[in-house]
């Protein structure tokens, strides 16, 4: 039997880097592909000396060829955090429908199953709490969060259409937020935010009083369920995600915590449609994947200051990805 291969979109980014990782470990080939426009070879320069290995350095929303047999593709691909995509949302807008069109007739040439990576954004500024599947959001087409969730939510609609027209086996993860090693320092998110500012001694930036949640669920175990849902034979989307409910004030307190420092909070204006709670329902995860988080927020944020502290400074002090500014729109 021919090797399994398969394609991972995004694959030098956060998650796509941890997606290599474990495919790799799973004995299955991995043909990774990336733009780089904020992914970093970083995160997978380790697999390159690898025969079960190959890189791409190629944009999915341009047509998509390669070579031999492809029996799995993972769509991770996109911009993930407000800055980024308040930065470049034409791109944000393309590689979701554009590019989840190429992946997915690449998809049917291959006879590929593939998993797009939607998100917890489908659901906007939820006025359901906790988030079930069901639940179609509230979502502000034209806000400054309208590219990625309307992209996200379009893809979801396209891949459902391959299903339904193509019989194509597809998969909807909806994925809720994700920390861990290899995140980018810079990307503006909560996370790296905070640390990154507590170990360069400045104050903690808490956007409004830092009342509005978030739920965060650790790479690892984000991983064994995206790879659950992969070798599952359900169709419709599926909420990743740990339920364990925070305040970002209280989560600003945890990160000073850890991370021993004495720097304040300041709070700065909430972002508009910044959503005021959010927390998975992960009935159908448990039911239909026997899936659980395993790894709690002390044991995670441990492993993620970590990593954290051991980069240079010079990287410590980057506040701009390199590859933006070269961006043609
Ligand atoms: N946030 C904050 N300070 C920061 C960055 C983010 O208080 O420096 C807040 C943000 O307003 C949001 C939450 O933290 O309520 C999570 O933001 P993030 O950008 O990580 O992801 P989101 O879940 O909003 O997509």
């Amino acid at each position: 039997m021919a090797q399994k291969r398969i394609l991972i979109t995004g694959a030098a980014g956060f998650l796509g880097s941890h997606l290599c990782d474990r495919f790799i470990k799973e004995g299955i080939a991995v043909v990774a592909m990336d733009n780089l426009i904020t992914g970093d070879l970083k995160n997978i320069e380790h697999l390159f000396k690898l025969p079960q290995f190959e890189f791409y350095h190629h944009d999915v929303s341009k047509f998509i060829h390669v070579a031999g047999n492809i029996d799995y593709i993972l769509h991770f691909a996109s911009p993930a955090s407000p800055i980024d995509y308040l930065k470049i949302p034409i791109q944000t807008l393309k590689v979701s429908s554009l590019g989840t069109h190429n992946v997915l007739g690449f998809a049917r040439v291959k006879k590929a199953r593939v998993l797009v990576a939607s998100t917890s954004e489908v659901y906007g500024d939820p006025e359901v709490h906790p988030q079930t599947e069901e639940y179609w959001g509230n979502v502000n087409p034209v806000g400054p969060r309208g590219c990625y969730d309307e992209a996200k939510r379009f893809m979801e609609a396209l891949t459902m259409a391959y299903h339904e027209t193509h019989g194509l086996e597809t998969r909807i993860i909806r994925i809720f937020n994700t920390y861990g090693p290899k995140m980018r320092l810079n990307d503006g998110r909560v996370l790296p935010a905070f640390i990154g500012q507590a170990l360069r001694g400045e104050d903690l930036t808490m956007f409004g009083d830092g009342s509005q949640t978030r739920s965060f669920c650790f790479v690892d175990d984000l991983v064994e369920g995206i790879y659950r849902l992969l070798m599952s034979d359900y169709h419709m989307p599926v909420n990743i995600g740990n339920p364990d409910e925070i305040s970002i004030k209280d989560f600003a307190d945890e990160i000073l915590k850890l991370t021993g420092s004495n720097q304040k909070l300041i709070s700065l204006a909430l972002p508009k449609d910044d959503p005021k709670q959010r927390k998975p329902d992960i009935t159908k995860a448990q039911q239909i994947l026997g899936w659980n988080p395993k790894v709690n927020r002390a044991e995670g944020l441990k492993i993620t200051y970590d990593y954290f502290k051991s980069l240079s400074k010079e990287e410590l002090n980057k506040t701009e990805h390199r590859n933006l500014e070269t961006l043609n729109k």
